[in-house]
């Protein structure tokens, strides 16, 4: 049967004035009846095309037959097939540019919620089934190392190990995940969700050894020398680009990151049950416009402050956050001022933040990235009162392990160089992917990276031997 509504079935979310007092979940998830009803909106199409746009090809007309025909376990185990985080992909994956962008539907009306339906069967699985059944391949006697625990790490991991690899991860932080665990916050992704997904990789027989920071702990000739035959490198991009105007040092200025990992990894939204509060002020900018700073800004909010800006360079059209993120966030009171960039953060006599002046700015002809030239406009400069600061305008590559390793090349910004279509390096053995690569990017793209380099891994392993 086909459900002829042009529009997505809604689904159910926390009201704006409720949520921003917690931290739990904004989007509840689709119910049985809401998820078949969307999932009858889809057409079947012969050709696809949402499968082609999907990073990891995910069989979707098929998975959501099978969840129309209310097949909820066939249905997440046909996702699984190409996809081992379909939990989280349904809920921060940029379906809108991705899967749902060349959806048919989206011609004459909204594309199919090809997301939510993911994020459905997703969390009916985690629900329902409680004795998966999980066939672990006998181990072939091959030691794979894997720097960093974020989604390429952990899609290239699995992968190997369902090919009987015996994988180890060594991750820098006490807890794996990655961005998963210490960026993106708990209220758009539950973090027992995540653990719940690194659990069944580790149940495919992924070791993952934590508090190893490589470059410090060990480097990668250490790895090589304890027998590990080939390495995939997944150590994303956690350092913070400077805003490079003065002021930067004062007390109440925040990069995303600390601010974000305190929040997520240490808890600081739960304070004073855990004793790792985040000072904030009651007025609070946050400059930037992708996710990070939606998040930040978000998160600012729920911390208690009254007032708080997100400060954009552009104009809303240019933003790279994801629009249901920027929608979450107007909802929620965040004040956006666009055509804006800071020029000084200014101090009290205590060294802590009280304002910051930014001048405006018009938009020229399109840089190299495809939007607008931000151009600051003369004499227009003006201040906003403000007690905290969180700069969000991007992150590049952490150089710890290229700086320790010999013969691996980078980019001129920090980036590992490889070969596009294994992640292989320059370096014999050793592969990359994810934003250690591509710089800061999406989930998706970094665990088709991780994806892409386990198959390459596997060829390379297979032809060292012949
Ligand atoms: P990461 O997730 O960064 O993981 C890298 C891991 O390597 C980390 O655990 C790190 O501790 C570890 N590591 C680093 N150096 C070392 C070392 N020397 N030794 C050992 N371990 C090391 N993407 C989306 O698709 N949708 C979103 O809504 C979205 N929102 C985001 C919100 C925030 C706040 C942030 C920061 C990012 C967001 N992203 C989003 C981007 C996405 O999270 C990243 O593109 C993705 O996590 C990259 O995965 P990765 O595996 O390459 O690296
Ligand atoms: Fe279904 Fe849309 Fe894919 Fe067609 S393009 S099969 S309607 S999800």
């Amino acid at each position: 049967m086909i459900n002829k509504s042009n529009k997505k079935t809604p689904i159910p979310e926390q009201k704006p004035d409720k949520r921003i007092k917690n931290f739990l979940e904004v989007s509840l998830g689709y119910d049985e009846k809401m998820a078949i009803s969307e999932a009858q909106r889809c057409l079947n199409c012969k050709h696809q095309p949402c499968i082609k746009a999907c990073p990891v090809n995910v069989k979707i007309p098929e998975f959501i037959e099978l969840l129309s025909k209310g097949e909820f376990k066939a249905a997440y185990e046909k996702v699984c097939e190409t996809n081992s985080l379909p939990g989280i992909c349904g809920r921060v994956c940029p379906q809108e540019t991705q899967c749902e962008d060349l959806c048919v539907r989206n011609i004459k009306g909204e594309s199919v919620s090809i997301g939510r339906l993911e994020r459905f069967v997703s969390d009916w699985y985690l629900k329902n089934v409680k004795n998966e059944k999980i066939i672990i391949q006998e181990k072939n006697n091959t030691k794979i190392a894997i720097i960093g625990s974020g989604p390429a790490s952990l899609v290239c991991a699995g992968d190997l190990a369902k090919l009987g690899y015996d994988v180890s991860v060594f991750e820098a932080f006490h807890i794996p995940g990655g961005v998963l665990m210490y960026g993106i916050p708990e209220f758009r992704l539950p973090k027992s969700l995540v653990q719940k997904e690194i659990d069944k990789i580790k149940n495919l027989g992924v070791n993952i050894k934590t508090n190893m920071v490589i470059g410090k702990t060990l480097n990668i000739e250490d790895l090589k020398e304890e027998g590990y035959k080939a390495i995939f490198i997944g150590t994303g991009a956690g350092l913070p680009k400077l805003l490079n105007i003065p002021g930067e040092n004062l007390n109440g200025v925040y990069f995303s990151n600390e601010f974000l990992a305190r929040i997520n990894l240490m808890k600081a939204y739960d304070f004073p049950n855990v004793d790792t509060p985040v000072k904030i002020g009651s007025r609070v900018a946050v400059l930037g416009g992708g996710n990070v700073a939606m998040d930040s800004a978000r998160s600012a909010k729920r911390l208690g402050a009254d007032k708080v800006y997100i400060l954009y360079r552009r104009t809303e059209k240019e933003m790279p956050a994801r629009a249901e993120e920027i929608e979450h966030a107007k909802e929620e009171g965040i004040e956006f001022k666009y055509l804006i960039s800071p020029v000084r953060i200014i101090g009290s006599d205590k060294g802590s933040v009280s304002g910051i002046e930014n001048i405006k700015m018009k938009l020229g002809e399109p840089d190299s990235s495809g939007r607008r030239r931000p151009i600051a406009i003369e004499n227009s400069e003006y201040i906003i009162d403000i007690d905290t600061i969180v700069s969000a305008i991007g992150q590049n590559p952490n150089k710890l392990v290229t700086s320790t390793t010999k013969d691996l090349k980078t980019e001129a910004w920090g980036g590992i160089t490889v070969y596009e279509d294994s992640g292989l390096t320059s370096k014999e053995g050793v592969f990359a992917g994810g934003d250690a690569v591509t710089g800061a990017a999406t989930v998706i793209l970094a665990m088709g990276a991780g994806k892409k380099s386990a198959v390459a891994i596997d060829k390379y392993i297979k032809t060292c031997k012949n």
